[in-house]
Formats: C-alpha cells, sequence, structure tokens
C-alpha cells in the first residue's frame, strides 16, 4: 500500500458493543483508532462508518435487543450517539486523533444536491486532518425513510468520495460459499460477481441491522464505482491494515475494471426506490441501443408516490429492470400525460414541455455489473 488511499471504513454494532452489557467494548475500540492513527501517518485518508448508537442507548431507555421498537430505538440512537463518540473522542485523543460527526439520512444520498453538498463537508474535514465519523440519524428517520443498514451507508460515503478502499470490518472471517456453521464451509477470498453469493447469505446479525446479503450489496455499489471491497473479521490488532496488506485472509470484492462515471454511478446505485414505469417492449430495446431518453408514449403503467427530480427504475413488460434514471415529471403528472397520450402537454399540465420523462442523458442503462431490483406491486 504504497500509494495515498482513501479508505471508508464500516464497523458494526456487534464489534463496539458488548452484546450482554451493552457497553462500548474498549479494547476493540483501541485496536480500530491506533490502526486509522497509523494509516494517516503513512498519508491515508480515513472515514470511518460507525454503527453502535442504538445499542450504546438501550440500557437509557431501558430496552434490549429483543425488545425494542421503533421509538425505542430512536429514542436509543439519541442517548447513545453522546456515549459513543465520547469513546471516539476519549480513545482518539491518545492517538491524536481529532474527531469529527456527520449524521446523515436517506435523502442526503438520494438527492444528489444533497448528496454533493455531504461531499463537500466529508472533503473539508478531510483536508483539515480530522476523521470524519459517519451514522445514520437514526433518531429522526423512520423504517420508511431510512437506509437502515450502514454496510451500504458506507459503500454510498465510498462512491462519495472516491475511495479505492472500503473495509467492512465484522465479525467472520468474510463471506463462505455457504453458511459458515456447515461443515466444509469454505472462505470466499476474491468476489468478482457479488450476484454469484446472494443465496448463501441469509441471516443478520443480533445487535445491528445488516448481514451479509448487504455487505454484498454494499461491494456492488462500490465495485461499480473502482472501490475494492474487503470483507474482514475486526478482532485482534491492526485489523484494518491486515485485511489491506493481506496479512488476514478475508473477503476481496473487486472493483470493476472500467468504473462508471460519477453521474451514472450516482444515478444507479439506490438505497431506496423511489418509483417505477414499466414501459413498451420497443422502447425498451431502443433504450438499450443508447438511442434514446423516455417518453410519454412509451410508458404501460406507473408505480409509488415519486417526484421531479427522484430516480426511478425502468422495467420492460417482462418485468425485467432494463435502466434507472431521473426523472422530470413526478408520478401525478406522469399518470396524467400517459392516461392522455393525444392531448398536448401544454393543456394537461399548463406549461409547455416536450413531455420527455427521462432524458438520454439522465437515464443509465443496466447491464449486468448491477444488481436488479425487484418491481414494486402497482397500486390496486
Ligand atoms: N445506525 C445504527 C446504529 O448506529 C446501526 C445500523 C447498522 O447496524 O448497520 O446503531
Amino acid at each position: 500500500m504504497r500509494d495515498k488511499k482513501r479508505i471508508v471504513v464500516k464497523i458494526g454494532s456487534s464489534l463496539l458493543t458488548d452484546q450482554v452489557r451493552l457497553t462500548p467494548r474498549w479494547g476493540f475500540m483501541q485496536y480500530v483508532l491506533e490502526d486509522i492513527a497509523r494509516l494517516r501517518e503513512a498519508g491515508h485518508e480515513v472515514v470511518l462508518c460507525s454503527s453502535g448508537a442504538v445499542a450504546l442507548g438501550m440500557r437509557m431507555v431501558g430496552v434490549t435487543p429483543d425488545s425494542a421498537g421503533l421509538r425505542d430505538k430512536q429514542a436509543a440512537a439519541a442517548c447513545g450517539m453522546p456515549l459513543l463518540l465520547d469513546a471516539y473522542k476519549h480513545i482518539g485523543h491518545q492517538h491524536e486523533l481529532q474527531i469529527a460527526q456527520i449524521l446523515v439520512t436517506l435523502g442526503d444520498f438520494e438527492h444528489h444536491a444533497r448528496f454533493l453538498n455531504t461531499k463537500n463537508t466529508v472533503d473539508r474535514l478531510l483536508a483539515s486532518g480530522v476523521l470524519p465519523i459517519i451514522n445514520e440519524n437514526d433518531t429522526i428517520t423512520t423504517e420508511q425513510i431510512r437506509v437502515g443498514d450502514n454496510d451500504r451507508l458506507a459503500a454510498k460515503v465510498a462512491q462519495m468520495i472516491q475511495a479505492q478502499h472500503l473495509v467492512i470490518l465484522t465479525g467472520v472471517d468474510g463471506l463462505y460459499d455457504r453458511n459458515p456453521s456447515e461443515p466444509g464451509a469454505k472462505l470466499v477470498e476474491t468476489v468478482h460477481d457479488v450476484s454469484q453469493y446472494l443465496t448463501v447469505t441469509e441471516g443478520v446479525s443480533t445487535l445491528g441491522s445488516g448481514g451479509m446479503l448487504t455487505k454484498l450489496q454494499a461491494a456492488n455499489m462500490a465495485q461499480n464505482a473502482g472501490c475494492h471491497t474487503l470483507i474482514a473479521n475486526g478482532e485482534g490488532e491492526a485489523p484494518i491494515s491486515a485485511a489491506l496488506t493481506g496479512r488476514r485472509r478475508c473477503t476481496t470484492c473487486v472493483a470493476h475494471a472500467e468504473p462508471l462515471t460519477s453521474w451514472a454511478t450516482w444515478l444507479t446505485n439506490r438505497l431506496q426506490m423511489a418509483g417505477s414505469i414499466v414501459i413498451t417492449q420497443a422502447a425498451a430495446e431502443a433504450v438499450e441501443r443508447g438511442e434514446r431518453g423516455i417518453d410519454r408514449h412509451d410508458v404501460h403503467s406507473i408505480a409509488g408516490s415519486y417526484a421531479k427530480g427522484d430516480v426511478i427504475h425502468v422495467y420492460d413488460e417482462k418485468g425485467v429492470e432494463r435502466a434507472r434514471g431521473m426523472t422530470d415529471f413526478g408520478s401525478e403528472e406522469t399518470a396524467i400525460l400517459v392516461r392522455n397520450q393525444e392531448v398536448p402537454v401544454k393543456a394537461l399540465l399548463g406549461y409547455q414541455s416536450r413531455g420527455v420523462l427521462i432524458e438520454s442523458t439522465n437515464l443509465i442503462v443496466l447491464d449486468d455489473r448491477h444488481l436488479q431490483w425487484e418491481r414494486q406491486p402497482e397500486p390496486a
């Protein structure tokens, strides 16, 4: 690792928190921050995505991981966040690390202007030599508007700052070719196509929200953005550098050889589906050939309630996801335009427009590198 790198490190609640006492695991945090301090001395830039707020706040709220509902978790996050930061500050001080906190919500990734704004803040902190510690603002998010797991959140951060490495520290050595408790399960050291492993990754950790599935989804996002993802055991000394230098066996999801542009990566790396449309087979073929965007005459049906500027998923009539793109019309206007194809746009909406729903420059055709999403049901 001679070149200077940007590295995003994600650590989960199970590593950070004593699962019985729901208190910080100080020894683990010591090893991680010591390692980060060393990486920074070597000239690398590091961003930490840390879970743990909800788990650490549970005692104050009087709940347990098994009993906590959404409101309990929101309150626990509010209690746990200062505890978590206090622990980071205390240990960081011993390693001359200055820390800063950034709490994000889903919209900070899904809306392009907010995405750039967040990126600028992280870049500015890195330029000042401060260690940004990022987490989701769990206190104000609900199931509908949350990222939910810090694996994909960390991948979005990696994409955002154009990191070369995303290191996901976890309680196992990496991805196994079957359930690791089954006899004969083997560690998979190199992954090019994550879709081959999606079915062997069921199961969620008890304290955090992620499992191997969200890690692979995160890795897929990072790959498309030109970033390698290492899924590695976080226990012991120098867990990050041990994985990066190959001293520790782990799973490396190799970056795509031809990363997408930042715009295409942002358009296709989605955390939540804002809405979707089904287009005719003929339109899908034309879009695939890169000939054009999508206009109202192409649309067969619409699902979801979305706004102008949202990224929507485009399916063909056979249910195959073909493209993702930023739409110029919200779902209500789209429905009016599609239902009244022969009426001029001005007569329908009150203003002049060509009625192009997604311009070709805002539309990315999906290929094998993308994980397809299942289409939402159409409204009854
Ligand atoms: N944001 C959550 C927390 O701080 C954790 C999410 C996750 O487990 O991935 O506790």
